[in-house]
């Protein structure tokens, strides 16, 4: 049984005065929870402010990227060492948006996932096809690299930390979300690449989250897909309302 986990990403949304609203307002609203693993990633400079406000709470923190060095001359940059030292348990590593604007590559992914497990967080690895490539029939090849790519060298104890999530680039921020099918197909043939990559048991185990115009209306849809195991929010996870629905799905 593979428990659901559904993370919001804050993006580059809210400061610490309007993060401290939102999670105060969140925390009543999914304390009855024990269901569902729920986590949010605030921007760097929350982190700390809403760590404080999730303390006794059901709520877990993740930092939404991270280098893969612990410390050095890396202007700009925050190492796994200090997301745990600020309270994160996980991190988000292979954003679309790290991808696509910041040169993220399978390679920079894997060198990041490795730091970050290595620390001690647990990785929201992200993956997904852009409209083009989906377009063009080549989803399934852009999902075999990037999980190969991104998995190489990580094993089978370290996969155990690791929670993928699909997200169709075409489907972020853009209303359109994928259809259940749509989704549960490109789950189903995740976990193949990772059983194939490690074994029967690795693949039935891995929590596969989806993403892409997350919202409180589609979720139970997404959630009754066989191989779906929880979502990660952009949009809809800045406002308690929308993400509480989302987490209370059940
Ligand atoms: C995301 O940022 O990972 C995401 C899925 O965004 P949205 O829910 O807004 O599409």
């Amino acid at each position: 049984m593979r428990k659901p986990v559904i993370a919001g990403n804050w993006k580059l949304f809210k400061t610490n005065k309007e993060a401290a609203d939102l999670i105060t307002r969140l925390i009543p609203e999914v304390k009855s929870n024990r269901n569902v693993d729920i986590v949010v990633a605030p921007v760097f400079t929350a982190l700390t402010s809403v760590k404080q406000a999730i303390a006794a709470s059901n709520i877990m923190l993740a930092g939404q990227d991270c280098f893969w060095e612990e410390e050095g001359a890396f202007t700009g940059e925050v190492s796994p060492k200090l997301l745990l030292d600020a309270g994160c348990s996980h991190v988000i590593i292979g954003h679309s948006e790290r991808r696509q604007y910041f040169g993220e590559t399978d390679e920079t992914v894997n060198k990041k996932m490795k730091a970050a497990l290595k620390a001690g967080l647990t990785v929201l690895f992200c993956i997904g096809e852009t409209l083009a490539q989906r377009e063009a029939e080549k989803t399934f090849e852009v999902l075999n690299r990037q999980v190969t790519g991104g998995l190489s060298g990580i094993t089978k104890e370290q996969l155990k930390n690791i929670i993928i999530a699909y997200e169709p680039v075409w489907a972020i921020g853009t209303g359109k979300t994928a259809t259940d099918e749509q989704a549960q197909e490109a789950h189903a043939f995740i976990r193949s690449l990772v059983t194939g990559l490690y074994n029967q048991t690795a693949g039935n185990k891995i929590r596969i989250l989806y993403g892409g115009s997350v919202k409180p209306e589609n979720i139970k849809g997404l959630m009754t897909q066989p191989d779906i195991d929880g979502a990660l929010v952009g949009g809809a996870s800045l406002k308690a309302e929308s993400f509480s629905a989302i987490v209370n799905f059940g």
